[in-house]
């Protein structure tokens, strides 16, 4: 049956904005998207705390306000933030949410795209645990495809973009390991 098909390569949103099947841990960084905006931005990240390390629970303490200053020099940098992200996919292909899709993450920052402003308005923020450094793994791929596949069915997405190109000089996520052509996008920079 070819529904089937369809169905096993997208993760579904429900009316609610929330993936089932994605491990759901609520951060309290969130607030309304702005009336009548329509989501149609993609925006890929990537993070790991401490930075390289992969596997702690440092970015769900990050998102969630409790990260502890005290372990680690690097911590004691950011606990204050006030941070979020939609989703992140973890280095084994796991998929958390963070924030409803029809809420807005706080995840772009400063940001632009082709003549507007404030990116979080209108985007879905995904987290890819990892670095400029080192390359994505496969399992974090597939994971993104059916993550794209799920929120393109549900929004009318337009751009799928890095980090980097919204804040550009500002911010280098999702860096130069992250492989466009896996999610096919063809990049001309
Ligand atoms: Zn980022």
């Amino acid at each position: 049956m070819p529904n089937q098909q369809l169905k096993s390569h997208q993760l579904k949103l429900n009316t609610l904005g929330y993936i089932k099947s994605a491990k759901q841990i609520a951060s309290p960084n969130f607030d309304a998207r702005p009336d009548n905006c329509s989501i149609d931005m993609i925006v890929i990240h990537n993070i790991s705390l401490p930075p390289n390390q992969y596997g702690g629970s440092g970015i769900m303490q990050l998102f969630t306000n409790r990260l502890n200053p005290n372990e680690h020099p690097y911590y004691a940098e950011v606990y204050t933030r006030k941070v979020s992200s939609h989703f992140l996919i973890r280095r084994d292909g796991e998929l958390i949410q963070f924030v409803s899709c029809l809420q807005r993450a706080w995840h772009a920052g400063e940001s632009h795209w082709q003549g507007r402003e404030r990116c979080n308005d209108f985007s879905v923020g995904v987290e890819l645990e990892g670095s400029d450094y080192e390359a994505f793994k496969p399992a974090q791929y597939k994971t993104l495809k059916q993550l794209i596949n799920g929120l393109k069915n549900t929004y009318p997405i337009q751009h799928i973009v890095g980090h980097s190109d919204i804040a550009p000089g500002r911010k280098t996520d999702p860096g130069p390991n992250f492989n466009w052509n896996e999610i096919n996008i063809i990049k001309n920079t």
